[in-house]
């Protein structure tokens, strides 16, 4: 965790932030309204449980209303704390503007480890701060939208699109009040995963620019890079998961709450993610190397760190020691402001999380049109490609009649070429196009400008541009 001398999460978010307006000519006065929260709504609530009430402390922040709805997720973690869910709105709203995803800044957070709850517990608990937040439209399909973050899922948000629903009995879009719910209460196919493809997509892309690759003194594709992922979560255990099993990269290291596995022939992702949903950690899991203290697993020789659990792992204190050349933020603020200056003086590049963990919330968006249009991607227009696609290749097969031996259709490209795009693949699609959308504009001023140095900056001056724009629009 973050040294003493080291500024809050908050804190670091703004530091990182006016490091980036002070390269800019902004109005006077507009930086400051940027940059602060509009409201941090705390409630404390109770729920009777096991035979007592029992009290609960939750907050949603609203960072920036120049888009609205705001978005950002709901956390359960027991360090929730108002720094905590302002640092994580104001990167929310700076996430949505750099992949144009038209929303403001939110997130909401409830000081529970829900480890603690059963299942039946947790949904009071869920349903009665939905109650919470929903009373003063801090839940609102037109105002505010949550979505999942640590220690909340699929689950979660069908019961908050519930509550919402039995409280707005007459409003049609009822479902779209939150997102990262299950498809059969309304969600979104590819939601699950988003994140986690989001990072994968984020790196994929970057490989795919040679000079920023050599920026981290890195060459050559994802293929047999040796990775570290911290946190086999949601977003670590996906991201780790599609990039060793499509990009050939080699997962080396896992960092968990019970310690890390090493292993530089490379770890079996899919049986380390059972292993923990059986037993609750890492520890016990058979012929691989266990280090009790997880975190020093950090500074491993690696190629490529995926901090994917929590913020502010990557400190003062341990940053100098990091051997990564490159780190890409799948969790948020996992790199403390003082660690990025030391990071950054080392040559390190660091893929930012306002960038790298989009993924979530641009699938959250594609769920929430989804919601509002009544209809799932692809319905109208699946069949009819098909049909288009089965033109071309009967004029293909009547070619490959008249060639005879000289030329033949390759073996898999009828079932390939015939079959439309299902929701699944329209939505990786978008995810897809807008990671590479969103680094073009990172790295264009990244590359471009001689005062920028670094990626975070470059996707500050992009996100913050953006939003001035849209308060200037606005005459503000
Ligand atoms: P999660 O709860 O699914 O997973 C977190 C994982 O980290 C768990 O496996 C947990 O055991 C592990 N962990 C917790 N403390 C740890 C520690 N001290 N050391 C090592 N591992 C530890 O959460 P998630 O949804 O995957 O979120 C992880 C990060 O990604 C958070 O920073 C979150 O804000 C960010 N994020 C999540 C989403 C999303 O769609 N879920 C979207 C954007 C950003």
């Amino acid at each position: 965790m973050a040294t003493k001398t080291e500024p809050s999460f908050r804190e670091s978010v703004d530091l990182m932030f006016n490091r980036a307006v002070a390269l800019m000519d902004l109005p006077p006065g507009l930086e400051e309204k940027i940059r602060v929260c509009n409201a941090t709504y705390m409630v404390r609530f109770g729920v009777r449980l096991r035979g007592r009430i029992q009290t609960f402390t939750g907050y949603r922040s609203v960072h920036s209303e120049h888009m609205e709805p705001v978005k950002g997720g709901i956390r359960y973690a027991m360090g929730v704390n108002q720094d905590e869910v302002e640092a994580l709105a104001a990167l929310m709203t700076y996430k949505c503007a750099l992949v144009e995803a038209p929303f403001g800044g939110s997130k909401g957070g409830l000081c529970i480890d829900p480890r603690d709850y059963d299942e039946f517990e947790l949904e009071m608990i869920t349903r009665r701060f939905a109650y919470e937040l929903a009373k003063r439209d801090l839940i609102s399909p037109s105002q505010n939208v949550p979505a999942p973050d640590m220690g909340t899922g699929e689950r979660e948000m069908a019961w908050i699109a519930d509550q919402y629903a039995r409280m707005n009995t007459t409003d049609i879009n009822a479902r779209a009040c939150v997102t990262g719910k299950p498809i059969g209460a309304g969600g979104i196919a590819g939601r699950v995963e988003a994140t986690g493809r989001g990072v994968q997509y984020a790196l994929q892309e970057f490989f795919r620019h040679p000079e920023d690759v050599e920026k981290a003194g890195l060459s050559g594709s994802l293929e047999g890079k040796r990775i570290i992922v911290q946190g086999l979560g949601n977003v670590g255990y996906h991201a780790a998961k599609f990039l060793s099993e499509e990009d050939g990269a080699r997962i080396i290291g896992i960092i968990e709450r019970d310690g890390a596995l090493i292993d530089d022939n490379g770890l079996d992702v899919e049986a380390v993610h059972q292993w923990i949903g059986k037993h609750g950690g890492i520890a016990g899991f058979p012929e691989v190397l266990h280090v009790a203290e997880g975190a020093s697993a950090l500074e491993h020789d690696c190629d490529i760190l995926i901090p994917a659990a929590l913020e502010g792992v990557i400190h003062m204190g341990n940053a100098a020691a990091i051997r990564a050349p490159l780190i890409i933020e799948a969790a948020n603020g996992p790199v403390t402001a003082g660690a990025d200056e030391i990071l950054r003086e080392k040559g390190t590049v660091i893929i930012p999380d306002m960038y790298a963990n989009a993924g979530g919330v641009t699938v959250s968006y594609f769920e929430w049109v989804k919601n509002l249009g009544h209809i799932r991607f692809g319905r109208m227009q699946r069949r009819q490609e098909e049909k288009r696609h089965q033109l071309v290749l009967d004029e293909l097969e009547r070619l490959d009649r008249y060639l005879g031996d000289a030329w033949s259709l390759s073996a898999d490209f009828k079932e390939k070429y015939l079959r439309g795009a299902d929701e699944l693949e329209l939505v990786r699609s978008g995810l897809d196009d807008t990671m590479r959308e969103a680094y073009q504009s990172m790295h264009e001023v990244w590359n471009a400008r001689e005062d920028v140095h670094d990626l975070r900056v470059a996707a500050y001056l992009v996100a913050i541009d953006r939003v001035a724009k849209s308060y200037r629009a606005k005459g503000l």
